[in-house]
């Protein structure tokens, strides 16, 4: 392997430079898919494709990267590598198939971007855990920082779970519209899905407690605070009884 650690570690504080240059625009120009699909942005692909295309890539990446890689696949490691198989095997395949999504349509600007970047995330961490990292060692298993990333990880996963599974049953079978979500954390954030996959990437880094982890968890939330506040710009111009009281991803705060 020729690429050191230390310059693995400046191209990932590279790439969250970047998250954090781009989250002013992402704040400004809200990525046009979903509810926010409008013209201007190119040829549509159906957005069930697209959403399986995009996100099977963090699995094509990750995955070989680390079963290929030398460094030795420890209990920790494996813990790792079951977690992003398992939300990246929902991601692209579950997610997409229950999604009440016929008919609607996701631009290829939107399908490209989000390839790369899921790219870059899966190779930076599929890299490191596969080829850079030392072994983690068993004990890390009782470690503060496994135990503490792993609760917040499987209470975000839990989170995004049910959220993204009471949207989707918002929706009658072939209907375009949308409904105001209502009930549990639907009562204090506009987006617990949002809130919840951004919780359980933060549990991630704090469980592998590595860089590329990092990236990803700032790079989730560089994504995810944005698109969150423009839902609930959304939701105040499209419903005039949307509670007022309701917060955007974090409750109480934003
Ligand atoms: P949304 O909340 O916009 O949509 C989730 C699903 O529910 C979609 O099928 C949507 O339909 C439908 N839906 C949403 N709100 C309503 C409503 N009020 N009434 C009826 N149907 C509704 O989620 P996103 O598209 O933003 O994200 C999808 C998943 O991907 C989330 O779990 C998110 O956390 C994750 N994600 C992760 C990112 C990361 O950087 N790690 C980046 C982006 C997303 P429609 O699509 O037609 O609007």
């Amino acid at each position: 392997m020729s690429l050191t650690s230390s310059r693995f570690d400046l191209i990932v504080l590279a790439w969250i430079a970047l998250a954090l240059l781009l989250m002013p625009i992402q704040l400004r120009i809200t990525a046009p898919y979903g509810r926010h699909l409008r013209r201007g942005w190119g040829p549509t692909v159906p957005a069930r494709l697209g959403w399986i295309a995009m996100e099977l890539v963090p699995l094509l990446v990750f995955v070989p990267l680390f079963l290929a890689g030398p460094t030795a696949k420890t209990a920790p490691m494996w813990v790792f590598f079951a977690l992003w198989v398992a939300h990246y095997l929902h991601r692209s395949l579950v997610f997409p198939l229950r999604a009440r999504n016929r008919g609607r349509r996701m631009p290829v600007l939107i399908v490209v971007s989000a390839l790369g970047f899921n790219a870059v995330n899966a190779g930076l961490n599929g890299g490191y855990l596969g080829w850079i990292s030392a072994p983690y060692p068993d004990s890390w298993l009782a470690d503060p920082r496994f135990i503490v990333g792993l609760a917040l990880f499987a209470a975000g996963a839990a989170l995004n779970l049910w959220a993204d599974n009471r949207l989707i049953a918002l929706r009658r079978p072939g209907s375009p519209d949308y409904v105001i979500p209502r009930g549990g954390p639907f009562e204090l954030v506009s987006c617990p899905n949002h809130l919840g996959e951004i919780v359980e990437w933060a549990g991630f880094a704090v469980m592998c407690w590595n860089l590329p982890a990092l990236s990803f968890a700032i790079w989730t939330a560089a994504n995810l605070v944005p698109r969150s506040l423009s839902h609930h710009r959304w939701y105040g111009a499209h419903f005039e009884d949307y509670p007022s009281g309701r917060r955007a991803v974090i409750p109480g705060l934003l």
